[in-house]
């Protein structure tokens, strides 16, 4: 890895370490992805002026008004969306942003289909994902509400930004034994949902009430 990859002072691997204590104290059980979170520099996703605070436990902004999720954010819902199966499958991602989410994504996959709706955010995101040399990502720039029909049913589909209701088609677009993680909610009063789907349906649950940019529709 190079040096800027690699980290110094505020974003070494002794400053990732502390992270992944923190995550574990907070309830972040699964190893493996604690060790990609170790082993994954979430500065090179930011603003230099912001690359020494990219360890700490928080959003922080990334242009367009947009925000990277917090680690614990981050974490946590990987965790959910991989459950105890080990594997992602086949992945779709609603909200590349900077694309660490996305990062991560990636190294539990076999491929990640990643949406996002601003396209400089896009491009962005492709460049720090090229620099980490993650090959297993396809990248569109679409309204997430419609999916990726081509690349249709996924194994499980994770959003970071929340809409009032989950979309229809996101629904449709889960493979059965699928899951999907997704904050729903307005601004203030949101929460993270996890979807199973089976044979006979839909299992929805309700968890922890989280804070999201929201699901916008169109294309900016
Ligand atoms: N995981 C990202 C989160 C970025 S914030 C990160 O850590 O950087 C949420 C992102 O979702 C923003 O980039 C926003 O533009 C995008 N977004 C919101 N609504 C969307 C939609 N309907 N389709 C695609 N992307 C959307």
């Amino acid at each position: 890895m190079n040096s800027s990859l690699q980290g110094i002072g505020m974003t070494s691997l002794r400053t990732r370490e502390r992270m992944i204590k923190r995550l574990s104290e907070q309830g972040v059980y699964n190893n493996k992805i604690l060790e990609i979170m170790r082993d994954t520099p979430r500065h090179i996703f930011m603003d230099e002026a912001l690359a020494s605070r990219a360890y700490e436990d928080t959003s922080l902004p990334i242009g367009f008004n947009q925000t990277i999720s917090q680690p614990y954010i981050v974490a946590k819902m990987t965790e959910l969306l991989l459950g105890a199966a080990g594997h992602l499958g086949k992945v779709l991602e609603i909200g590349t942003g900077c694309g660490y989410q996305t990062a991560i994504l990636a190294q539990l996959a076999d491929h990640v289909y990643s949406v996002e709706r601003i396209l400089p955010l896009q491009k962005k995101a492709k460049s720090h994902l090229w620099d980490l040399k993650l090959k297993n990502i396809s990248f569109l720039y679409s309204d997430g509400g419609l999916g990726w029909p081509d690349y249709a049913p996924f194994d499980s589909i994770l959003a970071s930004a929340a809409p009032a209701e989950i979309p229809p088609v996101l629904l449709q677009q889960l493979a059965i034994g699928g899951v999907m993680v997704i904050p729903i909610g307005k601004s203030g009063n949101q929460s993270l949902h996890r979807v199973i789907r089976n044979e006979n349906g839909y299992h929805i649950e309700q968890l922890e009430s989280v804070t999201f940019v929201p699901f916008l529709s169109g294309k900016e």
